[in-house]
């Protein structure tokens, strides 16, 4: 760190997790420039100290303004343009992650034949460019089939469950964008883990804690750590997130892994993220260093922060846009009447059905105690166990 010349982190991307990085900048006298479509409504405007530039994530020229000034370049989302950043590589920018990171995790086949020849465990997976592709697949792996958009998917928009054979045509139109369309064999898992894995420029690497993921409809609602899994299949999920994060040259800053865990007790990769991620948000108020500090530090070369937790147990809430700001934020007015929870908001508006709006964190002495919190939580969000 030099406090006199505080380095700038150019961030392409002013949504949450972009805002999240932000707030912890000056802590570590480090300055922020961020770079967005939305104007003054993006959840990073007015945090950003450094300055904000207006545009689109993939305009290589407004990378470019973005660019101007800082001494590391990194991204809050995968979906952009790994040409724009060759050229800003080109020009001598630092980039971390680096272009080639985006280039392997971007195109989810990509990142697949990437993880395969590296030995980590995945679900079958097939390419299937056409229709035809879509029947072998189905013939092989067998049904419901999983069909994904190559590119440009999130929150389970991209991906399609085939159910019966009559319906591939539609299910292959549905997620079907210039990107193309793989197939993955069904996965019958138990549970969803994630676990954070974070590595510096320097070549130091940290794993956080294996958390469980409980989605709804492929959004994450719930996070809860240390994952409801046995000890065995926790370390096992954190050695596969690690395996993969160090297959990738150069990689560098937070990544969100998120695995499967099997009946049998054996592990999968689902998918890889390079940045923060919504299952590493527990870390703000449970680990010593959060997933935001560390992804800083990593990508400008400090040492890293602590990974472990440092409370008995947490839990994350989504807190998820009702269509209205009076009922989504009903659970925030229950979690500030409680002791061990903390409220983290995005300043977004409005309030649209099923928009990501905030979070809620608590920490507890135990597993048991964080559950409590948790449950009251949930049904303040509508949200059962099942
Ligand atoms: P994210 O918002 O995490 O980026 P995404 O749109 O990239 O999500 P995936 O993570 O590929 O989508 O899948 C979303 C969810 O669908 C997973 O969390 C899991 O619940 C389910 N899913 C994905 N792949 C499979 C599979 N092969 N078998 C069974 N369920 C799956
Ligand atoms: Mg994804
Ligand atoms: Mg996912």
């Amino acid at each position: 760190m030099n406090a006199s010349n505080p380095p700038v982190i150019g961030i392409i991307g002013g949504g949450q997790l972009g805002r999240m990085m932000a707030l912890e900048a000056p802590r570590l006298s480090l300055r922020c420039k961020v770079l967005d479509a939305g104007g003054a409504k993006a959840p990073c405007a007015g945090i950003s100290e450094e300055g904000y530039v207006e545009g689109g994530l993939k305009d290589s020229e407004k990378l470019k303004e973005l660019a101007k000034g800082c001494d590391v370049v990194t991204a809050e989302i995968e979906h952009i343009s790994v040409p724009a950043l060759e050229e800003l590589e080109s020009l001598g920018v630092n980039v971390q992650p680096p272009s080639s990171v985006f280039k392997t995790i971007q195109d989810k086949l990509v990142q697949k034949d990437h993880f395969a020849k590296a030995g980590v465990a995945l679900p079958r997976y097939m390419d299937t460019p056409n229709v035809e592709a879509v029947k072998r697949a189905a013939e092989e792996f067998g049904l419901p089939l999983m069909l994904k958009s190559r590119k440009e998917g999130y929150d389970g928009r991209g991906n399609c469950v085939l159910k019966s054979i009559e319906d591939a045509q539609k299910a292959f139109d549905t997620v079907n964008n210039p990107g193309g369309v793989y197939a993955e064999g069904w996965v019958d898992f138990v549970d969803e883990l994630a676990v954070m894995v974070v590595r510096s420029t320097t070549g130091e690497s940290k794993c956080y804690p294996t958390v469980s993921a409980i989605q709804r409809d492929s959004v994450c609602r719930i996070v809860v750590a240390p994952a409801r899994a046995p000890e065995s299949s926790r370390l096992l999920a954190q050695l596969t997130a690690k395996s993969a994060i160090d297959s990738m040259p150069g990689a560098t800053g937070v990544f969100g892994v998120e695995l499967f865990i099997c009946r049998d007790g054996s592990v999968l990769l689902n998918e890889v993220a390079p940045r923060p991620h919504n299952t590493g948000h527990y870390t703000q108020d449970a680990c010593a260093c959060s997933q935001f500090e560390n992804h800083l530090r990593a990508v400008s070369g400090m040492e890293l922060g602590g990974t472990d937790l440092i409370v008995g147990a947490a839990g994350m809430v989504n807190v998820l846009g009702t269509g209205d700001m009076e009922g989504t934020t009903a659970a925030l007015k229950l979690a500030m009447s409680m002791e061990r929870a903390a409220v983290h908001w995005y300043g977004k508006a409005p309030a649209k059905l099923g928009r990501k709006m905030g979070h809620i964190n608590i920490t507890a002495d135990s597993p048991a105690e964080m559950e409590k919190d948790l449950k009251a939580l949930m049904d303040a969000v509508g949200l059962t166990m099942e």
